[in-house]
């Protein structure tokens, strides 16, 4: 519940994530912890990184993978904040109170990206997109 709480190694949460990606993925998608994001991005040569994100949705063409999504994997406070922030739905700040929550949650964003193609513009679109799923996820774990 607090708003100071940070993600220290998301490498901790990453059987959680994938498996958000399995069961509401349709295209192949590969998550990967990365120590920053931008700096991964310009080493690999990847365009399209703006500022520098805890988390990307990166399309792939003409190998096995259809997109990989990156998360940082130490994510401060602030940060954490910033984009709770910037989630226009209601309950998103008590539903995503909890690392785990909080990163199935960023992975669905970023998933909305590659399987509706979705640029930047629709960040809101992809925010309701990840929610639904979010929750759908929730009660099937009930
Ligand atoms: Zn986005």
């Amino acid at each position: 519940m607090s708003s100071s709480m940070e993600i220290a190694d998301a490498r901790l949460y990453a059987d959680g994530m994938r498996q958000q990606i399995k069961r509401f993925a349709t295209l192949t998608i590969q998550l990967e912890i990365v120590d920053d994001v931008r700096q991964w991005c310009l080493e690999n040569e990847t365009a399209g990184c703006i500022g520098n994100p805890v988390g990307i949705a990166i399309g792939c063409t003409g190998g096995y993978l259809d997109g990989l999504i990156l998360v940082r994997q130490k994510i401060d406070a602030s940060l954490v904040r910033g984009v709770t922030s910037r989630i226009m739905i209601p309950s998103a700040q008590s539903l995503l109170a909890t690392p785990q929550a909080w990163l199935d949650f960023l992975v669905l964003h970023e998933l909305a990206h590659l399987e509706n193609k979705w640029g930047q513009e629709r960040e809101d679109d992809c925010d309701s997109w990840a929610m639904e799923r979010f929750l759908a996820g929730r009660k099937q774990n009930d």
